[in-house]
């Protein structure tokens, strides 16, 4: 570049075949910046560029040499330039770093920070100037998004603090409330029993009016005072054992009645195994009734309203379904708010006050469940709610629940540790060990760990099942720190076991362990619980289980050939998470096509909806998303073996 310019400007001197090896070091440095560097002259003519500026300009440095910015740039930034190069000229005084917006050639916009000093003969006479011009774009819009981000976060935190006074004062006027409407009721029924008085006939038709308001409005300031008390940072889940089908059992009991009397039939479906999982008994009693409560209220006479109940891989699924009037496309998205109600049809309007199913959502979440509803008018609607499940509590006899309950009810914090054998009865095939031994040895060692872990923990195995390879210790009162010393422990004796009697060809692995640090019994929302659940698998296989972050993007071809692209969030070996802007319907049957990192693909893998997880949309982005967890149906054994093998290899 520039050399047979050498003639021009400064470098035009006797003394250059000299100065022509420093020469070349710098020609090389400015060539290999990735900044514009340009060397002028007075009158601005172009007398040396380096390549990063000819390359922007779609040019070569030759033909670039000789221009002024007139011949290059459109004339009104050519002036602008040309202003600041005199600038620096006439004062001799840098200009540094000037910020600019600029517009590319090829038409795109940009942010150039350009510094511009003056050039001096041997004399010192200001003989042009040199100028450095950076594209600063990205750093522009990384400031950008971090301006973004902090107004976001201020305006997040200034909704958070109006939502919170927003709460109290619901709280406050509706506490408030309930003395003049308990007075008021008092005196309506007084009036209509006649006690001051005997009324007539209307006199007592408009009291029924009043009364049936009366007791409206009571409802209405009862779910108000809860629905605050559940938002409250305060509230608390009190979990406890509870049989899942004794739960159901009770509130179907109580709906048969109201349906009878609208000549609804009402079925319900139950798996045959017992379920027994933690929950707040009187909070999921509250999402059920609720949602009876509308399938009755919103499904005509003659109508039909179905609960049922499915063990998913570790959830617990339970759906009520009606025949009733349905919701529109348009509104499911905002039943779940406060204060909706979005019935068309004008009997069924005004019969609630809108807060149910908010207080619904609210409880299920705090459940660390997932809550959606599937509707089509004039047909009925699906709710589905689920609740985490673990494996080996629905095996627990009376007297282990009893005294799991025992121990919530006086709110003693709980730690229960689940361990699993996967693949039991390969493994008992493989490891060709007793389970009687290999229970006996495992009894041993969890106890022997816990007497080791920091300051002795109090432990009890409240299940162990040596025909499918399940146990479960409950550890009172420990604290984090002490229930990871435990399973360390746990993991070594284990270790020690298998060289011991040696099956170290069978073993390999001791998977996810699960604890949360010192101080922090709580749920993912930040709840404070009284129980925290961890995990511990044994075997050579941990992939049932386990799942394994994998980002990638997959199809589902959906009934009807639409391929929807979506992205996967988790793979398991009995299924995967993904994040889709489609939601999908829950049992509905699709095939996915996976491509695996390794390059393996599979393709057509027919998987069912198990559930879904509704997310709330940030504002930048319209409308709602969805996570979508796909159980695989009957994997053939190629495509079990591809997945495992992934599932393996990340594992290791
Ligand atoms: P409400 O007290 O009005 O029943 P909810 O929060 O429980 O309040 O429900 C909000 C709205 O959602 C209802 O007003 C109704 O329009 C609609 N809805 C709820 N459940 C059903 C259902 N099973 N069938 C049809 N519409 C329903």
């Amino acid at each position: 570049m520039g050399r047979k310019n050498k003639t021009n400007g400064s470098f035009d001197n006797p003394g250059y075949a000299r100065l022509s090896s420093r020469y070349k070091l710098l020609e090389s440095l400015m060539d290999s910046a990735p900044d514009v560097i340009y060397f002028k002259d007075k009158n601005g003519r172009l007398i040396m560029v380096n390549q990063a500026h000819a390359r922007g300009l779609g040019l070569t440095p030759e033909e670039v040499i000789g221009k002024t910015d007139f011949d290059i740039f459109p004339r009104a930034r050519a002036e602008r330039m040309r202003k600041d190069d005199l600038q620096v000229i006439k004062t001799g005084k840098p200009i540094i770093d000037k910020i600019e917006r600029a517009t590319r050639p090829d038409g795109v916009d940009n942010y150039v920070s350009t510094t511009k000093i003056p050039r001096f003969d041997k004399k010192g006479k200001i003989i042009g100037i040199i100028g450095i011009t950076r594209d600063i774009t990205r750093r522009i819009h990384l400031d950008q998004v971090v301006q973004q981000k902090e107004v976001t976060e201020k305006k997040i935190h200034d909704l958070e603090e109006l939502n919170k006074m927003k709460s109290e004062l619901i709280t406050v006027v509706s506490h408030e409330l309930r003395t003049p409407l308990a007075i008021v009721n008092e005196a309506v029924n007084l009036v209509y029993e006649g006690i001051p008085g005997v009324i007539n006939h209307r006199q007592k038709e408009i009291l029924d009016k009043a009364q049936a308001n009366l007791q409206r409005l009571k409802r209405m300031i009862d779910e108000l005072l809860d629905l605050s008390r559940i938002e409250g940072r305060d509230f608390k889940l009190r979990y406890s054992l509870v049989n899942f089908n004794d739960l159901l059992g009770a509130s179907l009991d109580f709906f048969k009645r109201a349906a009878a009397e609208k000549k609804i039939e009402l079925s319900c479906d139950l798996p045959k195994k017992q379920v027994n999982i933690f929950l707040d008994f009187e909070r999921i009693n509250q999402v059920v009734y609720n949602l009876l409560n509308n399938a009755v209220k919103y499904t005509e006479e003659g109508g039909r309203i179905s609960v049922e109940v499915k063990i998913l891989e570790n959830k617990l699924r339970v759906g009520v379904i009606d025949s009733g009037i349905g919701i529109a496309k348009e509104d499911l998205n905002k039943i779940f708010n406060k204060f909706v109600q979005v019935s068309r049809i004008p009997q069924f309007r005004q019969k609630g006050v809108g807060l149910g199913l908010s207080i619904v959502k609210e409880l299920i979440e705090k459940h660390e469940g997932e809550i959606w509803v599937e509707s089509k008018p004039g047909v009925g609607s699906k709710f589905y709610f689920t609740l985490p499940f673990f494996y080996t509590l629905r095996e627990l006899n009376k007297n282990s629940q009893d005294k799991v309950n025992r121990l919530l009810e006086k709110n003693i914090p709980l730690y229960l540790i689940n361990i699993l054998v996967v693949n039991y009865r390969i493994f008992r095939k493989m490891t060709r060990i007793s389970p009687q031994e290999f229970f006996s040895g495992l009894r041993e060692i969890i106890s022997r760990s816990a007497n080791r872990a920091g300051g002795k923990l109090k432990s009890e195995i409240v299940f162990m099942d040596d025909k499918f390879g399940e146990c479960s210790i409950i550890f009172p009162r420990a604290h984090a720190g002490q229930v990871s010393e435990f399973c360390d422990k746990f993991k070594k004796g284990v270790t020690d076991f298998i060289k011991q009697k040696n099956l170290q060809d069978v073993f390999i692995n001791i998977g996810v362990v699960a604890y949360s640090p010192e101080g922090k019994l709580k749920q993912a929302q930040g709840l404070p619980v009284n129980l925290h659940i961890s995990k511990i698998y044994i075997g050579s296989e941990v992939r049932r289980f386990r799942r394994m972050e994998y980002k990638a993007n997959i199809d589902i071809l959906l009934p009807g050939k639409i391929k929807d692209p979506s992205e996967v969030i988790d793979i398991s070996e009995g299924g995967i998470c993904l994040a889709s802007s489609r939601q999908l319907k829950t049992d509905s049957r699709v095939r996915l096509d996976l491509k695996l990192p390794s390059g393996r693909q599979l393709s057509a893998v027919p998987a069912r909806v198990a559930w879904i997880r509704v997310v709330d949309t940030l504002r930048y982005t319209e409308g709602q998303s969805y996570k979508i967890g796909l159980e695989f149906i009957r994997l053939d054994s190629a495509q079990k073996k591809v997945i495992s093998g992934f599932i393996r290899s990340r594992a290791a």
